[in-house]
C-alpha cells in the first residue's frame, strides 16, 4: 500500500515518503525498531482497517521496486497497535476482491464502530459528497430513510466498509431509494437530466430542477448504487475504488448510470477542515446520531 497513518486513533491517511515519515516519527518509537536481527526496520498503521503494517524499501529499496511501500505484518507490534486478524483478512489493501454486498462482520468490533462514529460524527461531510457526485440533492426526509436503511441493512458491518471509504458504503448500503419530489442540482451531469427528461414518460423538471409528474399517474424512478469495485494499482500500490450509480424506472428499465469513484482524499480533507473555517450542518449531524448513535452505546 502506498499510505500509512500513524497511531490507530489517527483518522485519514498519509503517503508514504521517507522525508515526511522521518518528520513525522523523528525515526523514533514505536515506528522505528530493530527486528531480530538487529536491523533497523520501520513500522505504522494502516489507515483502511487499524491493523499494524511494516514499511518496506524506505532506505533500501527492492529489486524493480521505485517506492516504499507498506505492508500488513503477521504479529502486534510493540508499542503500535493490536492485530486484529479479521480486520486484516478483511482490509483492501491486504487483499482486493470482489464482495458479496451481503458479506457482514461477526458483529461489532473497534473497526466497525469507528466507522458509525465518524458516519454520525462526520454526515454533513458525506451528504455533501454524496449530492455533489451524484447530482441529487438528496433531501432531508430523504436523507433520514437512507440512514435507517443503512441501520437495517447493518452497513457498517459490510466486510467491504473501511475506515477511508464510510460515504460511499454509506450510499451503497441505503437500497434503491426513490428520488421523485427530489431535486437535481444545477451542476448535475447534463445526461442524467437529459436521460430522466427523454426516457421517462409523464416527468417534468421543474426550472429549479425538481423531478416531478405532469399528470396524476404514478410515476416510479429510483436511485440505487450497485457493483462496489476495489482493486489495488500493480505499480505503487494505490487502493482504487468505486461503485456504480443507476437511476431506474424499475429493474428491467433503467434511465441512467455512471460510475462513482471513491475520493478518498477529498473526504479526508473535509474531514480535517479546522472547526473555524467548516462551515457544518449540524442538523445533519443530529439526524444521523438520532438514527444510529444508539447502536454505539
Ligand atoms: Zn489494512
Amino acid at each position: 500500500m502506498d499510505v500509512y497513518k500513524l497511531r490507530p486513533e489517527d483518522a485519514g491517511s498519509r503517503r508514504i515518503e521517507r522525508e515526511d515519515f522521518e518528520a513525522q516519527t523523528l525515526r523514533d518509537k514505536p515506528w522505528y525498531q530493530k527486528n531480530g536481527q538487529g536491523e533497523d526496520v520501520q513500522y505504522a498503521v494502516c489507515p483502511a482497517c487499524d491493523n499494524p503494517i511494516q514499511i518496506i524499501g524506505l532506505y533500501r529499496l527492492l529489486e524493480r521496486i521505485h517506492q516504499p511501500f507498506g505492508r500488513h505484518t503477521g504479529a502486534a507490534i510493540r508499542g503500535l497497535a493490536e492485530l486484529d486478524p479479521e480486520e486484516r483478512d478483511n482490509c483492501p489493501y491486504f487483499k482486493p476482491r470482489p464482495r458479496e454486498k451481503r458479506a457482514r462482520r461477526k458483529g461489532l468490533n473497534p473497526v466497525s464502530r469507528k466507522i458509525l462514529g465518524t458516519l454520525i460524527e462526520q454526515f454533513d461531510r458525506v451528504v455533501y459528497l454524496l449530492r455533489k457526485q451524484t447530482g441529487i440533492n438528496f433531501s432531508q426526509k430523504l436523507l433520514r430513510k437512507m440512514l435507517e436503511t443503512y441501520r437495517a441493512e447493518r452497513g457498517y458491518l459490510y466486510t467491504g466498509a473501511t475506515l477511508l471509504n464510510i460515504p460511499w458504503v454509506f450510499a451503497y448500503m441505503s437500497d434503491s431509494q426513490p428520488i421523485v419530489g427530489q431535486y437535481l442540482r444545477k451542476d448535475a451531469d447534463a445526461d442524467l437530466m437529459r436521460a430522466i427528461r427523454d426516457m421517462v414518460p409523464g416527468v417534468h423538471i421543474s426550472d429549479g430542477g425538481q423531478i416531478g409528474r405532469k399528470t396524476k399517474n404514478f410515476l416510479s424512478l429510483a436511485v440505487c448504487f450497485i457493483h462496489h469495485r476495489e482493486s489495488k494499482d500493480r505499480e505503487d500500490g494505490r487502493l482504487v475504488e468505486s461503485m456504480k450509480m443507476v437511476v431506474s424506472m424499475d429493474a428491467d428499465h433503467w434511465v441512467h448510470q455512471k460510475v462513482i469513484p471513491f475520493d478518498h482524499q477529498e473526504f479526508q480533507r473535509l474531514t480535517h477542515i479546522p472547526d473555524e473555517k467548516a462551515r457544518r450542518q449540524m442538523d445533519l449531524v443530529e439526524m444521523a446520531k438520532e438514527v444510529l448513535g444508539d447502536l454505539l452505546l
